[in-house]
């Protein structure tokens, strides 16, 4: 009868379970397979107790991987001999006694856990000897709680503990973990990267029976040493050092400082090393945020090496949250990560510079295609590429996913570039305001603006800009680009200011800005712009109205003075000086001749009543002024030359002296230099400032795909077919 029972009523007549507590040591041995999740996760808390006890030097065996075996030693304090009976009871700690001793902790360890957990799942030994005594104690623990009573022992400095059988009553557990053959690995990964943050205690981890050490590092005042004693010179000779920070007023306050690797190392796996207030954790978006900046900046040396330490109040820590602390929750996450992102981002691009600027050093031209290629002796092709096999008629020789152009090759070396460049950095002011995308445009004004721009984005554009390379510039306005197979002209001056008009909304009330040395006067620019722009000039009534519009184009920024600077990080005082403009691109300050052109626009063309036109003309006289407009000086390396010959002076006061020489003496040199360093800025600007920006910034409007932004020269294809009839 019973069998004829269907399902549904077995389960209706089913008694519900009964709820029993589980016996202690199931409790215990549950909560210490979570503590201690593999060998490693028993070394890092043995490692931390060392450190905690103020351990000048730390030497850990392992055997087996970690499971027959892991036996560390140090030099620390010791333990009392007193606290051995309760050493290894769970919630046993010297370091915290109330809950909010929690949010400032300066120890690894606080929940006295961990000595617990291991006797749970392993056989746990003590020997340790405080300061003053002439002997140890030794002592076993198994389930908490001590086996026999401490033996009085010889002992040296410190403490040792062994952990034996780990895992040997969870099989399952045991077995997964015999299979996997990285733990020795991890092991050794885990106390490298100990060991350059705490180089002030001397490291050493070898397999147990083996002469040699896998990690030995010794005491050293400099990172950069340790870094080099740990992962060897070949990671040390490439890094550079980065610092960020940021004080109590900007809303998050941090300090944070590092090396990450530059273009020449190249390896397969991303190794980011961070602490947070010296623990060592995982922090998967500031690693996802740095690798962006690599692939953007350096895609060939895409997979860095990173060391980074970030100390923040304790308070903002929360250290909690993970039950082997490998992970923390911090105040202010999003804007802490993207503040090192720039930073990262702009030692990145500094660093490319000057390394083009060596490649460019090279004295002789180089004559064929091939050779444009430039890479760095040590980069291997991207992987992937290398074995498929393209018909020639597709072959491309330049790589989308390289920022850099290729045509610079060709170029004579600009000598004052890096210069330069630098010198724009130290003019940019150290007012680093916070700034953080998605926080930013809460005025629903702004966020229209954005949804306009994205709703007019044209794909196919998109996917053109974000892979096209920048092949050199074909003349003053139009870039040459290369995108597959085909190649386009490209204006950069419409794209520049689209991109910096987008920029504009997207930072909206978060910019960084840019210190003018000098404050400007609004009235005196203003009226140099008007003056600019009459036909006839000259005039003195004229110049009486003129004087008028400038005053009262000043009087109404004054007006407006409150509003440019929280949004738009335009700073005008009140004496009607200019003192303040906003970085809309990182790396990147505006031709400054162009300031007078862009007051008078602000003054002239913004619409002020509506709050969303009033911000769409303020960011479109932004992007304007911005966008890389060729300078106006004229490119004295071509016909523009003549321009700058001197009028007043005799050709007669040489004559001794041959033809050449006199059209140089001609030459007003200053203004030439000035020229030329004007135009040199440019073209390094567009390389290596707009091409990479827009490929990670631009949406480009489906208007551009017909107003002549983009027009397409040639196809690779068909050039193919007149060479091969050639
Ligand atoms: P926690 O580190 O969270 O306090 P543990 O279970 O890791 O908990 O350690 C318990 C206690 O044992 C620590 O608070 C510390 O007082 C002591 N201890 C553990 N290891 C050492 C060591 N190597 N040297 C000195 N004391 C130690
Ligand atoms: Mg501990």
């Amino acid at each position: 009868m019973e069998e004829e029972e269907s399902p549904a009523t077995a389960i209706a007549l089913r008694e519900p379970p009964k709820i029993q507590r589980l016996e202690e040591s199931v409790v215990n041995r549950i909560a210490a397979g979570e503590v201690i999740q593999r060998p490693v996760s028993a070394v890092k808390e043995l490692v931390e107790n060392s450190l905690d006890a103020d351990s000048t030097s730390i030497n850990v065996v392992v055997k087996d991987g970690g499971l027959k075996l892991i036996q560390v030693s140090d030099d620390g304090h010791g333990i009392r001999c007193e606290d051995l009976p309760i050493l290894c009871e769970r919630h046993t700690t010297s370091k915290l006694t109330n809950y909010e001793d929690l949010f400032s902790l300066s120890s690894m360890g606080f929940r006295g856990e961990a000595l617990a957990s291991m006797t749970y799942v392993a056989h746990v030994t003590v020997t340790t000897i405080t300061k003053g005594q002439i002997h140890g104690y030794r002592v076993s623990y198994r389930d908490g709680v001590m086996e026999n009573e401490p033996k009085a022992c010889a002992a040296v400095k410190g403490t040792q503990i062994m952990v034996e059988n780990l895992f040997y009553n969870m099989i399952a557990r045991r077995k997964t973990l015999q299979n996997s053959a990285d733990d020795y690995g991890k092991i050794v990964d885990l106390l490298s990267r100990m060991a350059i943050h705490h180089n002030k205690v001397s490291f050493s981890c070898r397999k147990h029976g083996a002469v040699k050490a896998d990690v030995h590092s010794v005491v050293s005042s400099s990172r950069l040493d340790s870094i080099r004693s740990v992962y060897g010179v070949s990671v040390a000779k490439n890094l550079m050092k980065v610092e960020a920070s940021s004080c109590e007023s900007s809303g998050c306050n941090f300090d944070m400082d590092g090396f990450i690797s530059n273009s020449n190392y190249v390896a397969k796996k991303i190794i980011l090393v961070l602490f947070i207030n010296d623990r060592l954790v995982e922090c998967s978006a500031l690693k996802r945020a740095i690798e962006i900046v690599y692939a953007a900046t350096l895609p060939k040396a895409s997979k860095p090496f990173v060391y980074m330490s970030i100390n923040l109040p304790r308070d903002h820590v929360d250290i909690n949250i993970h039950p082997t602390k490998k992970e923390v929750s911090l105040l202010n996450q999003e804007i802490i990560i993207e503040m090192i992102q720039s930073e990262v981002e702009l030692k990145l691009r500094n660093a490319n510079d000057t390394r083009t600027f060596q490649e460019q050093k090279v004295e002789y031209i180089q004559s064929t295609l091939t050779s444009l290629r430039s890479d760095p002796p040590v980069s291997p092709p991207p992987s992937g590429q290398k074995t498929q096999k393209v018909p020639v008629h597709k072959m491309v020789r330049t790589d989308s996913s390289d920022p850099a152009g290729r045509l610079h090759a060709f170029l004579q070396p600009k000598p004052n570039l890096p210069d330069k460049v630098s010198n724009l950095s130290v003019v940019r002011s150290s007012v680093r305001q916070r700034r953080n995308p998605k926080e930013t445009a809460d005025l629903s004004s702004v966020q229209e603006l954005i949804a306009g721009v994205d709703s007019c984005c044209h794909p196919g554009l998109l996917e053109t800009v974000r892979n096209c390379t920048y092949v050199g510039m074909a003349d003053d306005v139009f870039a040459l680009v290369q995108y597959n197979t085909h190649l386009y002209l490209a204006n950069v001056v419409n794209l520049s200011k689209e991109l910096m008009y987008q920029q504009t909304l997207r930072r909206f009330a978060h910019f960084n800005a840019i210190q003018l040395s000098d404050p400007a006067p609004l009235s005196e620019l203003i009226l140099l712009a008007l003056k600019e722009e009459d036909l006839d000039p000259g005039n003195d009534q004229k110049d009486d109205l003129k004087e008028r519009i400038a005053e009262m184009n000043t009087e109404l920024l004054k007006e407006k003075a409150e509003m440019l600077e929280e949004y738009f990080s335009v700073y005008i005082d009140s004496n009607g000086n200019l003192s303040r403009l906003p970085v809309i691109l990182d790396q990147y300050t505006p031709d400054m001749d162009r300031v007078p052109e862009f007051l008078l626009c602000l003054g002239n063309d913004v619409e002020w009543e509506d709050e969303k036109t009033c911000f769409q003309g303020v960011s479109a006289a932004i992007g304007n002024f911005y966008a890389m407009h060729p300078p106006l000086l004229p490119n004295p390396s071509g016909d523009g030359i003549r321009f700058y010959t001197k009028k007043n002076e005799s050709s007669q006061e040489n004559p001794d002296l041959g033809g050449n020489v006199e059209v140089e003496e001609n030459l007003d040199q200053d203004l030439v230099s000035d020229a030329e360093n004007a135009w040199a800025q440019r073209e390094w600007s567009i390389q290596h400032v707009l091409f990479p920006s827009m490929r990670l910034f631009l949406k480009p409007p489906a208007s551009m795909a017909s107003n002549g932004t983009f027009v397409k020269v040639a196809s690779l294809e068909k050039l193919y077919k007149i060479f091969e009839r050639c």
